[in-house]
Protein backbone atom coordinates (compact mmCIF):
# COMPACT_ATOMS: atom_id res chain seq x y z
CA UNK A 1 0.00 0.00 0.00
CA UNK A 2 1.36 3.52 -1.23
CA UNK A 3 -1.46 5.88 0.38
CA UNK A 4 -4.10 5.61 2.97
CA UNK A 5 -7.34 7.71 3.34
CA UNK A 6 -10.23 7.87 5.79
CA UNK A 7 -12.53 7.37 2.58
CA UNK A 8 -11.75 6.91 -1.04
CA UNK A 9 -14.26 8.25 -3.40
CA UNK A 10 -14.54 6.65 -7.18
CA UNK A 11 -15.23 8.98 -9.43
CA UNK A 12 -14.97 13.04 -9.61
CA UNK A 13 -17.82 13.73 -11.71
CA UNK A 14 -20.58 16.79 -10.19
CA UNK A 15 -22.38 14.40 -7.41
CA UNK A 16 -18.26 12.42 -6.30
CA UNK A 17 -16.87 16.05 -6.34
CA UNK A 18 -19.85 17.42 -3.84
CA UNK A 19 -19.45 14.13 -1.98
CA UNK A 20 -15.29 14.48 -1.50
CA UNK A 21 -16.57 18.71 -0.32
CA UNK A 22 -18.83 17.86 2.01
CA UNK A 23 -16.57 14.92 3.69
CA UNK A 24 -13.69 17.24 3.56
CA UNK A 25 -16.08 19.77 5.45
CA UNK A 26 -16.69 17.49 8.28
CA UNK A 27 -12.51 16.82 8.32
CA UNK A 28 -12.35 13.54 6.79
CA UNK A 29 -9.18 12.57 4.53
CA UNK A 30 -10.48 11.55 1.13
CA UNK A 31 -9.08 10.39 -1.81
CA UNK A 32 -11.03 10.57 -5.20
CA UNK A 33 -10.07 8.58 -8.15
CA UNK A 34 -11.11 8.15 -11.61
CA UNK A 35 -9.79 6.63 -14.89
CA UNK A 36 -9.90 10.06 -16.43
CA UNK A 37 -7.30 12.58 -16.55
CA UNK A 38 -9.92 15.64 -16.09
CA UNK A 39 -11.96 16.35 -13.44
CA UNK A 40 -16.19 16.19 -14.45
CA UNK A 41 -15.14 14.46 -17.74
CA UNK A 42 -17.95 11.57 -17.05
CA UNK A 43 -21.38 11.91 -18.33
CA UNK A 44 -21.47 14.86 -16.47
CA UNK A 45 -19.53 16.97 -18.73
CA UNK A 46 -22.75 15.28 -21.31
CA UNK A 47 -25.10 16.54 -19.08
CA UNK A 48 -27.89 18.91 -19.75
CA UNK A 49 -27.48 20.38 -16.25
CA UNK A 50 -31.04 21.62 -16.08
CA UNK A 51 -32.21 22.32 -12.83
CA UNK A 52 -36.05 22.15 -12.42
CA UNK A 53 -38.27 21.55 -9.58
CA UNK A 54 -41.35 19.08 -11.73
CA UNK A 55 -40.82 15.47 -9.95
CA UNK A 56 -43.67 12.82 -10.09
CA UNK A 57 -42.86 12.04 -6.40
CA UNK A 58 -42.90 14.59 -3.27
CA UNK A 59 -39.23 13.66 -2.10
CA UNK A 60 -38.19 13.98 -5.26
CA UNK A 61 -39.94 17.51 -5.63
CA UNK A 62 -38.45 18.68 -2.25
CA UNK A 63 -35.00 17.26 -3.23
CA UNK A 64 -34.68 19.38 -6.35
CA UNK A 65 -36.18 22.34 -4.74
CA UNK A 66 -33.90 21.81 -2.12
CA UNK A 67 -30.70 21.56 -4.81
CA UNK A 68 -32.25 24.74 -6.58
CA UNK A 69 -30.63 26.99 -3.92
CA UNK A 70 -27.31 25.70 -4.29
CA UNK A 71 -27.19 26.69 -8.25
CA UNK A 72 -28.55 30.08 -6.97
CA UNK A 73 -26.13 30.71 -4.11
CA UNK A 74 -23.25 28.90 -5.94
CA UNK A 75 -20.39 31.04 -5.11
CA UNK A 76 -21.90 30.99 -1.60
CA UNK A 77 -21.89 27.38 -1.47
CA UNK A 78 -18.22 26.71 -2.61
CA UNK A 79 -16.75 29.29 -0.23
CA UNK A 80 -13.64 29.40 -2.56
CA UNK A 81 -11.06 31.56 -1.61
CA UNK A 82 -9.33 33.83 -4.43
CA UNK A 83 -11.03 34.14 -7.84
CA UNK A 84 -12.00 31.62 -9.57
CA UNK A 85 -13.46 30.78 -13.14
CA UNK A 86 -17.13 29.56 -11.59
CA UNK A 87 -20.08 27.73 -13.35
CA UNK A 88 -22.86 30.22 -14.29
CA UNK A 89 -26.51 29.47 -13.59
CA UNK A 90 -29.00 30.79 -16.00
CA UNK A 91 -32.37 30.90 -13.78
CA UNK A 92 -34.87 31.14 -17.52
CA UNK A 93 -38.06 29.40 -15.98
CA UNK A 94 -39.41 25.75 -17.15
CA UNK A 95 -42.35 25.14 -18.95
CA UNK A 96 -43.66 21.96 -18.85
CA UNK A 97 -46.94 21.10 -21.46
CA UNK A 98 -50.10 19.72 -19.25
CA UNK A 99 -50.99 16.62 -21.24
CA UNK A 100 -52.46 13.14 -20.71
CA UNK A 101 -49.42 11.74 -20.00
CA UNK A 102 -48.14 13.76 -16.81
CA UNK A 103 -51.74 13.98 -15.35
CA UNK A 104 -52.33 17.70 -16.48
CA UNK A 105 -49.82 18.17 -13.66
CA UNK A 106 -51.94 17.95 -10.84
CA UNK A 107 -49.86 15.99 -8.94
CA UNK A 108 -46.90 17.92 -9.35
CA UNK A 109 -48.68 21.60 -8.83
CA UNK A 110 -49.98 20.03 -5.26
CA UNK A 111 -46.03 19.04 -4.41
CA UNK A 112 -44.91 22.36 -5.81
CA UNK A 113 -47.33 24.50 -3.30
CA UNK A 114 -47.09 22.09 -0.16
CA UNK A 115 -43.60 22.88 -0.29
CA UNK A 116 -43.78 27.07 -0.93
CA UNK A 117 -41.95 26.71 -4.68
CA UNK A 118 -43.26 28.75 -6.93
CA UNK A 119 -45.17 28.19 -10.10
CA UNK A 120 -47.57 29.97 -12.46
CA UNK A 121 -49.97 28.27 -14.64
CA UNK A 122 -49.83 29.67 -18.43
CA UNK A 123 -52.74 29.39 -21.04
CA UNK A 124 -51.85 28.34 -24.66
CA UNK A 125 -52.51 32.20 -25.50
CA UNK A 126 -49.58 32.72 -22.79
CA UNK A 127 -47.11 30.46 -24.30
CA UNK A 128 -47.53 31.42 -27.38
CA UNK A 129 -46.88 35.03 -26.19
CA UNK A 130 -43.89 33.78 -24.86
CA UNK A 131 -42.71 31.62 -27.70
CA UNK A 132 -43.66 33.19 -31.00
CA UNK A 133 -42.16 30.36 -33.14
CA UNK A 134 -44.47 27.99 -31.39
CA UNK A 135 -47.59 25.61 -32.85
CA UNK A 136 -49.78 23.89 -30.02
CA UNK A 137 -51.12 21.38 -32.15
CA UNK A 138 -51.33 18.32 -30.61
CA UNK A 139 -49.36 15.14 -32.08
CA UNK A 140 -49.02 12.26 -29.24
CA UNK A 141 -48.43 9.67 -29.00
CA UNK A 142 -45.01 9.81 -30.03
CA UNK A 143 -44.34 7.69 -32.80
CA UNK A 144 -40.89 6.76 -35.06
CA UNK A 145 -40.43 8.22 -37.94
CA UNK A 146 -41.00 4.63 -40.20
CA UNK A 147 -44.74 5.30 -38.81
CA UNK A 148 -47.17 6.96 -42.08
CA UNK A 149 -48.59 8.90 -39.42
CA UNK A 150 -45.37 10.28 -37.74
CA UNK A 151 -45.07 14.22 -38.27
CA UNK A 152 -49.22 14.10 -38.17
CA UNK A 153 -51.02 16.15 -36.07
CA UNK A 154 -54.17 14.44 -34.03
CA UNK A 155 -56.45 17.23 -33.86
CA UNK A 156 -56.19 18.65 -30.77
CA UNK A 157 -54.52 21.57 -29.18
CA UNK A 158 -52.35 21.81 -26.28
CA UNK A 159 -54.53 23.74 -23.75
CA UNK A 160 -52.04 25.07 -21.77
CA UNK A 161 -49.08 24.43 -19.58
CA UNK A 162 -47.18 25.12 -16.29
CA UNK A 163 -44.39 27.71 -15.36
CA UNK A 164 -41.50 27.14 -13.09
CA UNK A 165 -40.04 30.51 -12.96
CA UNK A 166 -36.99 29.60 -10.75
CA UNK A 167 -36.25 26.39 -12.89
CA UNK A 168 -32.82 27.47 -15.27
CA UNK A 169 -29.30 25.72 -16.64
CA UNK A 170 -25.48 25.80 -15.70
CA UNK A 171 -23.62 26.59 -18.75
CA UNK A 172 -20.45 24.42 -17.69
CA UNK A 173 -21.41 21.48 -16.21
CA UNK A 174 -17.72 20.13 -15.98
CA UNK A 175 -16.65 23.08 -15.10
CA UNK A 176 -19.27 23.12 -12.10
CA UNK A 177 -17.19 19.42 -10.90
CA UNK A 178 -13.92 21.53 -11.26
CA UNK A 179 -15.30 23.78 -9.00
CA UNK A 180 -16.70 21.76 -6.20
CA UNK A 181 -13.19 20.03 -6.76
CA UNK A 182 -11.09 22.71 -5.87
CA UNK A 183 -13.48 23.73 -3.00
CA UNK A 184 -12.73 20.22 -1.77
CA UNK A 185 -9.04 20.43 -2.17
CA UNK A 186 -9.11 23.61 -0.10
CA UNK A 187 -10.43 21.60 2.74
CA UNK A 188 -7.70 18.92 2.68
CA UNK A 189 -9.22 16.59 -0.07
CA UNK A 190 -7.42 14.87 -2.12
CA UNK A 191 -7.72 13.92 -6.43
CA UNK A 192 -5.65 10.85 -8.34
CA UNK A 193 -6.39 11.38 -11.62
CA UNK A 194 -5.69 8.93 -14.68
CA UNK A 195 -6.05 5.67 -12.50
CA UNK A 196 -8.86 3.02 -13.09
CA UNK A 197 -10.35 1.35 -9.98
CA UNK A 198 -10.10 -2.45 -11.03
CA UNK A 199 -10.70 -4.20 -7.49
CA UNK A 200 -12.89 -3.49 -3.74
CA UNK A 201 -10.41 -4.67 -1.05
CA UNK A 202 -12.31 -6.05 2.03
CA UNK A 203 -10.62 -7.51 5.82
CA UNK A 204 -12.10 -9.07 8.46
CA UNK A 205 -15.53 -8.25 7.11
CA UNK A 206 -15.85 -4.69 5.66
CA UNK A 207 -14.23 -2.58 2.97
CA UNK A 208 -10.55 -2.14 3.12
CA UNK A 209 -9.62 0.14 -0.07
CA UNK A 210 -9.20 -0.60 -3.42
CA UNK A 211 -6.49 -1.67 -6.30
CA UNK A 212 -5.93 0.67 -9.26
CA UNK A 213 -5.16 -1.28 -12.71
CA UNK A 214 -1.35 0.00 -12.20
CA UNK A 215 -1.73 -2.34 -9.37
CA UNK A 216 -1.18 0.15 -6.50
CA UNK A 217 -3.55 -0.15 -3.52
CA UNK A 218 -4.86 2.44 -1.76
CA UNK A 219 -6.15 1.65 1.99
CA UNK A 220 -9.29 2.88 3.48
CA UNK A 221 -12.34 2.01 5.82
CA UNK A 222 -14.38 4.00 3.38
CA UNK A 223 -15.31 3.74 0.03
CA UNK A 224 -18.27 5.45 -2.02
CA UNK A 225 -18.91 4.51 -5.57
CA UNK A 226 -20.19 7.58 -7.25
CA UNK A 227 -18.61 6.24 -11.26
CA UNK A 228 -22.03 7.33 -12.99
CA UNK A 229 -22.57 4.67 -15.74
CA UNK A 230 -19.74 2.38 -14.49
CA UNK A 231 -21.51 2.51 -10.96
CA UNK A 232 -22.68 -1.53 -11.51
CA UNK A 233 -19.45 -2.29 -12.68
CA UNK A 234 -18.04 -1.16 -8.89
CA UNK A 235 -20.45 -3.06 -7.19
CA UNK A 236 -20.32 -5.89 -9.00
CA UNK A 237 -16.34 -5.82 -7.91
CA UNK A 238 -17.63 -5.02 -4.19
CA UNK A 239 -19.64 -7.63 -4.26
CA UNK A 240 -22.73 -6.22 -2.84
CA UNK A 241 -25.12 -6.79 -5.95
CA UNK A 242 -27.16 -10.16 -3.80
CA UNK A 243 -29.26 -7.84 -1.43
CA UNK A 244 -30.22 -4.70 -3.84
CA UNK A 245 -33.85 -4.47 -4.83
CA UNK A 246 -32.57 -1.85 -7.14
CA UNK A 247 -30.27 -2.21 -9.54
CA UNK A 248 -28.22 0.03 -12.37
CA UNK A 249 -27.50 -0.32 -15.76
CA UNK A 250 -25.39 2.51 -18.46
CA UNK A 251 -28.11 3.72 -20.64
CA UNK A 252 -27.34 5.87 -23.98
CA UNK A 253 -28.61 8.92 -24.74
CA UNK A 254 -28.67 11.55 -27.86
CA UNK A 255 -29.06 15.33 -27.16
CA UNK A 256 -29.65 17.24 -30.15
CA UNK A 257 -27.96 20.92 -31.20
CA UNK A 258 -29.46 22.79 -33.87
CA UNK A 259 -30.08 26.56 -34.38
CA UNK A 260 -33.14 28.61 -33.38
CA UNK A 261 -35.18 29.60 -35.68
CA UNK A 262 -34.24 33.27 -37.82
CA UNK A 263 -35.85 36.28 -36.58
CA UNK A 264 -36.11 34.47 -32.74
CA UNK A 265 -33.27 35.08 -30.13
CA UNK A 266 -34.02 31.55 -28.26
CA UNK A 267 -30.76 32.13 -25.97
CA UNK A 268 -32.09 35.31 -24.34
CA UNK A 269 -35.44 34.41 -24.57
CA UNK A 270 -36.69 31.29 -24.95
CA UNK A 271 -37.02 28.82 -21.64
CA UNK A 272 -37.02 25.41 -20.37
CA UNK A 273 -39.73 23.48 -21.93
CA UNK A 274 -40.60 19.89 -20.86
CA UNK A 275 -43.15 18.79 -23.56
CA UNK A 276 -44.78 14.63 -23.31
CA UNK A 277 -46.90 15.34 -26.16
CA UNK A 278 -43.68 15.81 -28.38
CA UNK A 279 -41.67 13.36 -25.93
CA UNK A 280 -38.80 15.64 -25.80
CA UNK A 281 -37.12 18.38 -23.65
CA UNK A 282 -35.68 21.66 -24.42
CA UNK A 283 -33.61 24.65 -23.37
CA UNK A 284 -31.39 27.12 -24.69
CA UNK A 285 -27.85 26.67 -25.47
CA UNK A 286 -25.04 29.03 -26.80
CA UNK A 287 -24.60 30.59 -29.95
CA UNK A 288 -28.55 31.03 -29.89
CA UNK A 289 -28.93 27.28 -30.83
CA UNK A 290 -31.32 25.35 -29.22
CA UNK A 291 -30.61 21.91 -27.53
CA UNK A 292 -33.31 18.78 -27.73
CA UNK A 293 -33.23 15.62 -25.36
CA UNK A 294 -35.64 13.03 -25.60
CA UNK A 295 -38.53 12.18 -22.97
CA UNK A 296 -38.07 8.43 -23.71
CA UNK A 297 -41.33 7.45 -25.26
CA UNK A 298 -42.54 4.09 -24.80
CA UNK A 299 -42.32 3.59 -28.52
CA UNK A 300 -38.25 4.20 -28.89
CA UNK A 301 -36.28 1.22 -27.40
CA UNK A 302 -34.02 1.76 -24.84
CA UNK A 303 -29.88 1.34 -26.13
CA UNK A 304 -28.86 -0.54 -22.83
CA UNK A 305 -24.90 -0.86 -22.85
CA UNK A 306 -23.24 -3.70 -21.26
CA UNK A 307 -20.17 -1.61 -20.17
CA UNK A 308 -19.75 2.49 -20.12
CA UNK A 309 -16.20 2.21 -21.48
CA UNK A 310 -17.64 0.75 -24.82
CA UNK A 311 -20.56 2.28 -26.79
CA UNK A 312 -21.63 3.78 -30.18
CA UNK A 313 -20.00 7.60 -29.36
CA UNK A 314 -21.93 8.81 -33.06
CA UNK A 315 -25.25 10.16 -33.79
CA UNK A 316 -27.82 7.62 -35.24
CA UNK A 317 -31.11 8.23 -36.69
CA UNK A 318 -32.07 9.18 -33.16
CA UNK A 319 -31.08 12.89 -33.65
CA UNK A 320 -33.43 12.96 -36.96
CA UNK A 321 -35.97 11.29 -35.03
CA UNK A 322 -35.75 14.07 -32.16
CA UNK A 323 -34.97 16.93 -34.54
CA UNK A 324 -37.95 16.17 -36.32
CA UNK A 325 -40.29 15.44 -33.23
CA UNK A 326 -39.20 19.14 -31.67
CA UNK A 327 -39.88 20.57 -35.54
CA UNK A 328 -43.34 19.38 -34.89
CA UNK A 329 -43.60 22.41 -32.13
CA UNK A 330 -41.64 24.85 -33.96
CA UNK A 331 -42.09 24.60 -37.59
CA UNK A 332 -39.88 26.66 -38.54
CA UNK A 333 -37.34 24.90 -37.17
CA UNK A 334 -34.42 24.38 -39.77
CA UNK A 335 -32.85 21.26 -39.38
CA UNK A 336 -29.03 20.97 -40.53
CA UNK A 337 -27.25 18.20 -42.73
CA UNK A 338 -24.51 18.38 -39.62
CA UNK A 339 -25.17 16.99 -36.45
CA UNK A 340 -23.97 18.40 -33.41
CA UNK A 341 -24.55 17.67 -29.94
CA UNK A 342 -24.03 15.30 -27.06
CA UNK A 343 -24.03 10.90 -27.40
CA UNK A 344 -23.23 10.06 -23.34
CA UNK A 345 -24.83 7.63 -21.39
CA UNK A 346 -27.98 7.85 -18.18
CA UNK A 347 -26.89 5.51 -14.92
CA UNK A 348 -30.68 4.68 -14.95
CA UNK A 349 -31.79 2.71 -11.85
CA UNK A 350 -35.08 0.46 -12.10
CA UNK A 351 -37.10 2.95 -11.11
CA UNK A 352 -35.29 6.01 -12.25
CA UNK A 353 -34.97 6.94 -8.61
CA UNK A 354 -31.55 7.35 -7.43
CA UNK A 355 -29.83 5.39 -4.78
CA UNK A 356 -28.43 6.88 -1.77
CA UNK A 357 -26.99 4.28 0.57
CA UNK A 358 -24.66 1.85 2.32
CA UNK A 359 -24.54 -1.54 1.02
CA UNK A 360 -23.98 -5.01 2.85
CA UNK A 361 -20.67 -4.27 2.90
CA UNK A 362 -19.76 -2.14 5.93
CA UNK A 363 -17.75 0.67 4.79
CA UNK A 364 -19.17 0.38 1.52
CA UNK A 365 -21.57 2.88 0.16
CA UNK A 366 -23.44 3.98 -3.31
CA UNK A 367 -24.68 7.55 -4.46
CA UNK A 368 -25.67 5.95 -7.71
CA UNK A 369 -28.37 5.18 -10.34
CA UNK A 370 -29.13 9.36 -10.87
CA UNK A 371 -31.14 8.16 -13.99
CA UNK A 372 -30.54 11.40 -15.66
CA UNK A 373 -31.39 13.74 -12.95
CA UNK A 374 -29.25 14.10 -10.48
CA UNK A 375 -27.12 16.86 -11.77
CA UNK A 376 -29.15 19.51 -9.97
CA UNK A 377 -29.20 17.38 -6.92
CA UNK A 378 -25.88 16.90 -6.46
CA UNK A 379 -24.55 19.65 -3.73
CA UNK A 380 -27.68 18.05 -1.53
CA UNK A 381 -26.83 14.44 -2.43
CA UNK A 382 -23.20 15.13 -1.48
CA UNK A 383 -24.42 16.55 2.11
CA UNK A 384 -26.93 13.69 2.32
CA UNK A 385 -23.98 11.49 1.72
CA UNK A 386 -21.68 12.79 4.05
CA UNK A 387 -24.25 12.50 6.77
CA UNK A 388 -25.49 8.96 5.87
CA UNK A 389 -21.96 7.58 6.39
CA UNK A 390 -21.24 9.68 10.07
CA UNK A 391 -24.55 8.07 10.61
CA UNK A 392 -23.45 4.67 9.31
CA UNK A 393 -19.69 5.00 11.11
CA UNK A 394 -21.26 5.97 14.74
CA UNK A 395 -22.84 2.33 14.74
CA UNK A 396 -26.44 3.08 13.09
CA UNK A 397 -28.17 0.39 11.10
CA UNK A 398 -29.62 2.93 8.25
CA UNK A 399 -31.29 -0.52 7.25
CA UNK A 400 -33.82 -1.08 10.05
CA UNK A 401 -33.47 2.61 11.32
CA UNK A 402 -33.09 5.16 8.72
CA UNK A 403 -31.51 8.36 8.87
CA UNK A 404 -33.85 11.24 8.84
CA UNK A 405 -32.20 14.28 7.36
CA UNK A 406 -33.81 17.69 7.27
CA UNK A 407 -32.63 19.62 4.05
CA UNK A 408 -30.86 23.12 5.23
CA UNK A 409 -32.82 25.02 2.78
CA UNK A 410 -35.97 24.56 2.58
CA UNK A 411 -36.45 22.87 6.18
CA UNK A 412 -38.54 19.94 5.13
CA UNK A 413 -37.47 16.64 6.92
CA UNK A 414 -37.05 13.76 4.65
CA UNK A 415 -36.35 9.80 5.35
CA UNK A 416 -33.24 8.97 3.95
CA UNK A 417 -34.53 5.27 3.10
CA UNK A 418 -36.78 6.54 0.04
CA UNK A 419 -33.31 6.22 -1.74
CA UNK A 420 -32.59 3.11 0.06
CA UNK A 421 -30.78 0.10 -2.66
CA UNK A 422 -33.74 -2.49 -0.37
CA UNK A 423 -36.68 0.03 -1.41
CA UNK A 424 -39.98 -1.10 -3.28
CA UNK A 425 -40.10 -0.51 -6.94
CA UNK A 426 -41.77 3.17 -6.37
CA UNK A 427 -44.27 3.25 -8.71
CA UNK A 428 -45.42 6.95 -8.71
CA UNK A 429 -42.08 7.56 -10.46
CA UNK A 430 -42.84 8.33 -14.38
CA UNK A 431 -40.12 5.40 -15.14
CA UNK A 432 -38.15 8.02 -17.29
CA UNK A 433 -35.56 10.78 -17.16
CA UNK A 434 -38.43 12.79 -15.33
CA UNK A 435 -37.76 10.82 -11.97
C1 LIG B 1 -27.12 13.35 -21.82
C2 LIG B 1 -27.40 13.61 -20.38
C3 LIG B 1 -28.20 14.67 -20.01
C4 LIG B 1 -28.47 14.92 -18.66
N1 LIG B 1 -29.23 16.01 -18.33
C5 LIG B 1 -29.48 16.27 -17.02
C6 LIG B 1 -30.21 17.44 -16.67
O1 LIG B 1 -30.59 18.23 -17.52
N2 LIG B 1 -30.46 17.67 -15.35
C7 LIG B 1 -30.04 16.80 -14.37
O2 LIG B 1 -30.34 17.05 -13.19
N3 LIG B 1 -29.32 15.69 -14.68
C8 LIG B 1 -29.01 15.43 -15.97
N4 LIG B 1 -28.26 14.34 -16.32
C9 LIG B 1 -27.75 13.47 -15.24
C10 LIG B 1 -26.51 14.03 -14.60
O3 LIG B 1 -25.65 14.54 -15.56
C11 LIG B 1 -25.84 12.93 -13.81
O4 LIG B 1 -26.77 12.47 -12.84
C12 LIG B 1 -24.58 13.40 -13.08
O5 LIG B 1 -23.73 14.11 -13.94
C13 LIG B 1 -23.88 12.20 -12.52
O6 LIG B 1 -22.70 12.62 -11.84
P1 LIG B 1 -21.80 11.55 -11.15
O7 LIG B 1 -20.75 12.28 -10.41
O8 LIG B 1 -22.63 10.59 -10.40
O9 LIG B 1 -21.21 10.65 -12.36
P2 LIG B 1 -20.22 10.94 -13.60
O10 LIG B 1 -20.16 12.37 -13.97
O11 LIG B 1 -20.57 9.98 -14.66
O12 LIG B 1 -18.79 10.57 -12.97
C14 LIG B 1 -18.45 9.23 -12.71
C15 LIG B 1 -16.95 9.13 -12.85
O13 LIG B 1 -16.53 7.85 -12.40
C16 LIG B 1 -15.41 7.49 -13.15
N5 LIG B 1 -15.24 6.03 -13.08
C17 LIG B 1 -16.15 5.08 -13.42
N6 LIG B 1 -15.63 3.85 -13.23
C18 LIG B 1 -14.38 4.04 -12.77
C19 LIG B 1 -13.33 3.16 -12.38
N7 LIG B 1 -13.47 1.82 -12.43
N8 LIG B 1 -12.16 3.68 -11.96
C20 LIG B 1 -11.98 5.03 -11.91
N9 LIG B 1 -12.94 5.91 -12.27
C21 LIG B 1 -14.12 5.41 -12.68
C22 LIG B 1 -15.73 7.97 -14.56
O14 LIG B 1 -14.54 8.17 -15.31
C23 LIG B 1 -16.47 9.28 -14.28
O15 LIG B 1 -15.64 10.41 -14.40
C24 LIG B 1 -27.93 14.07 -17.66
C25 LIG B 1 -27.10 13.00 -18.02
C26 LIG B 1 -26.82 12.77 -19.36
C27 LIG B 1 -25.92 11.64 -19.73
Amino acid sequence: MTMTADAIIIGTGVIGTAVALELARKGIKTVSIDRNTQIGHGSTAGSCAIIRMHYSTFDGTAFAFEGYHYWRDWSDYLGLSGAADLARFVECGCLVMKTEVNGHLVKHMENSAALGCAFEEWSGEKIVERLPIYSLDSFQPARTRDDPAFGQPNGATLKGGVFWPNSGYVTDPALSAQNLAEAARQKGAAFKMGETVTDILTSGGRVAGVRLASGEEIASPIVVNVAGPGSSIINEMAGVLDDMTITTRPLRQEVVHVPAPDGFDFERNGTIVSDSDIACYCRPEHGNHILVGSEDPPCDAHQWVDNDTDYNRDFTDQWTTQAMRYGQRVPSLGIPQQTRGVVDLYDASTDWIPIYDKSQLPGFYMACGSSGNQYKNAPIAGKMMAELIEYCEAGNDHDTAPLQYTLPYIQQDVDVGFYSRKREINRESSFSVLG
